[in-house]
This record gives C-alpha cells, sequence and structure tokens, in this order.
C-alpha cells in the first residue's frame, strides 16, 4: 500500500492548483466559495460561465477519454484535482452531476453516438444535468420506479412523476429511470433515457429545503419527449445502468472532498477561539474526534486509490458510510461551538452563515446516495456476505 503521491502527482498537484489561484483571484473572483449547499442558487449565470472556462483551458470532466474532450486523467489525479478545486474555494460545480455521474456512465455503457453526442457538451460547460431517479414511492426501494415510457412514433413519450430532482431548474438534461415493459415489475423492464429538461412535457415544482433555498425539485412528466436513440444499454435494461451511475456517485468524486471538510473544520476551530468555546473540555474533546476523522478519510481515500489505480475497491463501500456520519456529526459540532448565536439568521428573513448552512444541508448526507440504512445492507449482503435484507 503506497499511501504517499508521487513526484508526477505532486507536479500535476501544482499545475492545478496555479491554475485555480490564478483564475480565482481574477476575472472569476466573485464565484469563489459560492454556490455549495444551501447557496446553490447563487450566481448561477456565473458559474455556467465558469463551468465553460474550465472546460475552454481543459480543466473539466479530467477523467474523460482525451477523445471526448478529457485528458484520460488516472483517479489519483482526478482526486488531486478535487482536492485542490476544494483548498482554492472553487466554486459549487453545476457541472457535476454531468462529470461525475453521466459522463461516466455513457463511458461505459453509452453507444458510441451518444458519447460524441453528449460527452463534449457536458466537458465545454454547455449542458448541465440532472438525476431522476427517486418518486414519492421509490426512494431506497428504487426498483418500484412507476414513471412510464413508451415508443410513439420515434420518440419516448413519459408520464410520471420524479422527485428530490437536485438542480432541476438549472439543468438542460435528466436521466431518468422509467417502466418502458409496461408488463414488468421491480428491476426488470426499466430504461435510462435522456430527456431534454426544457419542454412543455415537463413542469418543474421547486422544494424548499430547511436551508431557505431549493437544490432539489419535484419534476412531472406529462408527455414529455425525447428521441427514441435516447436510450442508454438496451431498453428494458436500465436496471444494470442505473446501478452503475450509482456505483460512481457513491465512488471516485467523493475521494477528493476532505479538503473541503478541512476547510469547514477549520472554520469551526477558528470560530471556538475566538468565542471561547475552545476551553470547554467537551468541545475539546470533539474537535479532536472531528480531526481524526477527517484523517481517517483521507487513509481511506488514499487506500482506496493505491488498490489499483482505476477500479474502485471494497473500501468504497464504507466511503460514503463514513463520510457522511461524519460531516453529520461536524455540522451539530458547528452548532454546539456557536452556542446560543447559532439560532440568530445572519439577515432577514433568512440569510445564513456558512456554518449554519453546513449544518442543516449535513443532515441530508445520511440519505442521499443511499441512506445509512441502506449502506450498511449493502456492506452486510457485499462486503460480509450475509443472507439478504427482506424487502
Ligand atoms: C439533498 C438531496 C438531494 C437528492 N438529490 C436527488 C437527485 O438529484 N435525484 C434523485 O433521483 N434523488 C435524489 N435524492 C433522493 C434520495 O436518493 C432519496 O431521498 C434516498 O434514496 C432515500 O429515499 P426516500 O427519500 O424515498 O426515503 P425512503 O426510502 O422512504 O426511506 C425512509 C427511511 O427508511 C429507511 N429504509 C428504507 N428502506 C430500508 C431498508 N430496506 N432497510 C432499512 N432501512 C430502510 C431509510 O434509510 C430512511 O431512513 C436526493 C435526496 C436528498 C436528501
Amino acid at each position: 500500500m503506497e499511501l504517499r503521491f508521487s513526484r508526477e502527482d505532486e507536479a500535476f498537484r501544482r499545475e492545478v492548483a496555479d491554475w485555480l489561484a490564478a483564475e480565482l483571484a481574477g476575472e472569476f473572483s466573485a464565484v469563489r466559495g459560492r454556490g455549495g449547499p444551501g447557496d446553490e442558487h447563487a450566481l448561477t449565470r456565473e458559474r455556467r460561465a465558469w463551468e465553460r472556462r474550465l472546460g475552454a483551458a481543459g480543466w473539466s470532466c479530467i477523467g474523460f477519454p482525451r477523445e471526448y474532450g478529457g485528458r484520460d486523467a488516472t483517479l489519483t489525479q482526478q482526486v488531486i484535482f478535487y482536492e485542490e478545486y476544494a483548498r482554492a474555494g472553487g466554486p459549487g460545480r453545476l457541472g457535476h452531476i454531468g462529470e461525475g455521474l453521466l459522463g461516466p456512465t455513457l463511458v461505459h455503457f453509452g453507444s458510441e453516438a451518444q458519447k460524441r453526442r453528449f460527452l463534449p457538451a457536458i466537458v465545454r460547460g454547455e449542458e448541465v444535468w440532472c438525476q431522476g431517479y427517486s418518486e414519492p414511492n421509490a426512494g431506497s426501494d428504487l426498483a418500484n420506479v412507476q414513471t412510464r415510457a413508451r415508443l410513439e412514433g420515434g420518440e419516448w413519450v413519459l408520464h410520471g412523476q420524479k422527485v428530490w430532482t437536485s438542480w432541476a431548474q438549472w439543468a438542460d438534461w435528466c436521466f431518468v429511470v422509467c417502466r418502458t415493459d409496461p408488463a414488468s415489475s421491480r428491476h426488470a423492464g426499466l430504461s435510462y433515457l435522456l430527456v431534454p429538461m426544457r419542454q412543455p412535457g415537463i413542469e418543474i415544482r421547486p422544494i424548499v429545503q430547511i436551508t431557505g433555498t431549493s437544490e432539489f425539485s419535484e419534476v412531472f412528466y406529462d408527455g414529455a419527449r425525447t428521441a427514441a436513440e435516447n436510450v442508454v444499454g438496451a431498453p428494458g435494461e436500465g436496471w444494470k445502468v442505473a446501478m452503475g451511475t450509482l456505483a460512481f456517485e457513491r465512488g471516485a468524486s467523493t475521494l477528493g472532498q476532505q479538503l473541503a471538510f478541512a476547510n469547514e473544520l477549520a472554520a469551526i476551530i477558528e470560530t471556538a477561539k475566538h468565542n471561547g468555546r475552545a476551553r470547554d473540555p467537551l468541545i475539546r474533546q470533539r474537535l479532536a474526534d472531528a480531526w481524526i476523522g477527517l484523517q481517517l478519510q483521507r487513509a481511506n481515500a488514499l487506500r482506496t486509490l493505491s488498490g489499483g489505480g482505476s477500479q474502485l475497491s471494497r473500501e468504497a463501500m464504507i466511503t460514503k458510510l463514513f463520510w457522511a456520519t461524519w460531516h453529520r456529526s461536524l455540522g451539530k459540532l458547528a452548532m454546539d461551538v456557536l452556542g446560543p448565536e447559532a439560532e440568530i439568521a445572519a439577515a432577514a428573513p433568512y440569510e445564513l452563515t456558512p456554518l449554519q448552512r453546513l449544518f442543516l444541508f449535513s443532515r441530508s448526507d445520511t440519505i442521499y446516495a443511499g441512506s445509512n440504512q441502506i449502506q450498511r445492507n449493502l456492506i452486510a449482503e457485499r462486503a460480509l456476505g450475509l443472507p439478504r435484507d427482506r424487502r
């Protein structure tokens, strides 16, 4: 197991860091540190421009194959990029779902025509994507999807409702899991469709969250259309593709996030020093515990990387459960460090401080991309070989 980065990787790190520092000090200084969870509505026009800038400079989707606009970067280099991005205060990525979820899915499961049509547009920051999986009765039990689609005159026509669709209101396209075989049930008969968002058959209703903002929406499909060729994998075999996407969602893109978490912990420690809470012995212990948890995440990420570099290994299974639980506790610690001040909004009517946003949004970390309970089931069944969970 190699827990150090190579000399080439460190040179790559410097190149990324220099580029980001220069860009975020110049034309894009306004977006620095903006657009994260609970602040996702901030400066969307400027952040779209940032996506295009990243693409033009070759710093978007660096893991994509060269022929589709990427750099063929190794997993280690991708993680280095995510780390430096966090360290530099890079803004919340509007392109995240295209880059981290749909892109790798198309590379693995898409047709050549789909790769050529969609990947370069993601790289150039021209098309923003969202993920249409969850429904009112299909969250953890995703196989219960009821949204239907059928072929009509060379197009898929969709009817149904999705919910919790992050960034739907800013997205140009959505990958939608729907039932295309009306006689099917559960995992069979589902298809993975690529659907343009800006059309009359789609209604988006943003949901106000506890942050006071709307990171996700309800999305109603009432005769929405997409071309027959916009199905990834064979019709009826969407489950396999959907699970592939989930593996990407829980994997690579989260390996570099400890640097963003380290920034948050540093802000909490600064606050504790400033307001005197750093002298409270229990707070001190929790701060030290938080730091230890961060080191464990880093060690686990490095161990995962050293396990082969391109394929995510078993360690990836515990990554989601560990970071989500740790991060939720960090949010609570931030509030306890603030004390009574935690309850006072930064400005009327409901403008929150970064630490308040951290606390409120981190409540969702143990839910999205597979809840903690579901992660434990996966570990039980796949890592420990225990009997399957009763459905
Ligand atoms: C911030 C945020 C962003 C999201 N973005 C998206 C998105 O972009 N696209 C999208 O499609 N979805 C998105 N989701 C939805 C997310 O994937 C679901 O919320 C999640 O899968 C849980 O499903 P559910 O909400 O239906 O809860 P349920 O599945 O109804 O679960 C309710 C509770 O029961 C527990 N539970 C359920 N089944 C079991 C079981 N078998 N064993 C033990 N416990 C169980 C769960 O852990 C949970 O505590 C997002 C969610 C959040 C919070």
